[in-house]
């Protein structure tokens, strides 16, 4: 069932922003037998809340189908992770750059 308020704040209504009609659940990769059957397929609609601009999802699938063979290791790609270790880096760094120029700019920073 859909959800109709806001999970984090409970507001509602929620503000429709993307929907992408129903699908299969995402690395449910299906064996050789299961090609060409039906497969279960869920809704994949984005909502707002203009509350507390939580983005979310309306649809809550069941876990017990969500993850029976759940085909996503996060963390399992040295290289993945590796990559995402250096954008951070890369992004904090200027992010304190950007930080410095804004002081600057306005007179109020030290360096
Ligand atoms: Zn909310």
């Amino acid at each position: 069932m859909a959800e109709t308020r806001c999970i984090s704040c409970g507001a509602a209504p929620l503000a429709p922003i993307l929907h992408l009609g129903t699908t299969p659940l995402a690395n449910a990769l299906l064996t050789k037998e299961q090609i060409g059957k039906p497969e279960p397929r869920f809704p994949l609609e984005l909502r707002f809340c203009a509350t507390c601009s939580l983005v979310q999802i309306t649809e809550k699938v069941p876990p017990e189908q969500m993850f029976r063979e759940y085909a996503y290791f996060s963390s399992f790609s040295d290289t993945i992770v590796s990559q995402a270790g250096a954008r951070s880096r890369r992004t904090a760094r200027s992010s304190r750059s950007s930080t410095r120029s804004t002081r600057r700019a306005s007179g109020s920073g030290s360096d």
